[in-house]
């Protein structure tokens, strides 16, 4: 099953969070919910060609700048990264993906 990443956001400050933190920054420990319906860029990536056991090779990551969060995600097998591509941000299986925007 797949879905948007919820972030975390501070209530005192508004600075957002993924993944999850006890307490922001600014000291306070209140948060509320925001799903993240942006798209992001991606501004930076990596290609692992020797990849820990259990996942196949060429593994690739990416972090996407989303605004007001930047986020580190897999990409799906067969897409070829560019900097600047426009992305959206996807939970699955525990598991964030990063999947280019058609
Ligand atoms: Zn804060």
């Amino acid at each position: 099953m797949e879905r948007k990443p919820v972030l975390q956001v501070c209530r005192a400050c508004g600075k957002a969070y993924y993944p999850r933190k006890a307490r922001c920054y600014c000291g306070s420990t209140e948060f509320e919910e925001r799903v993240l319906e942006a798209k992001g860029r991606i501004v930076t990536f990596t290609i692992i060609h020797v990849p820990p056991a259990g996942f196949q090779p060429p593994l690739k990551v990416a972090i996407a700048d989303f605004g007001v969060v930047k986020i580190l995600g897999r990409l799906e097998e067969g897409y070829e990264p560019g900097l600047g591509d426009q992305v959206e941000a996807l939970e699955r299986d525990g598991v964030v993906f990063l999947k280019p925007v058609s």
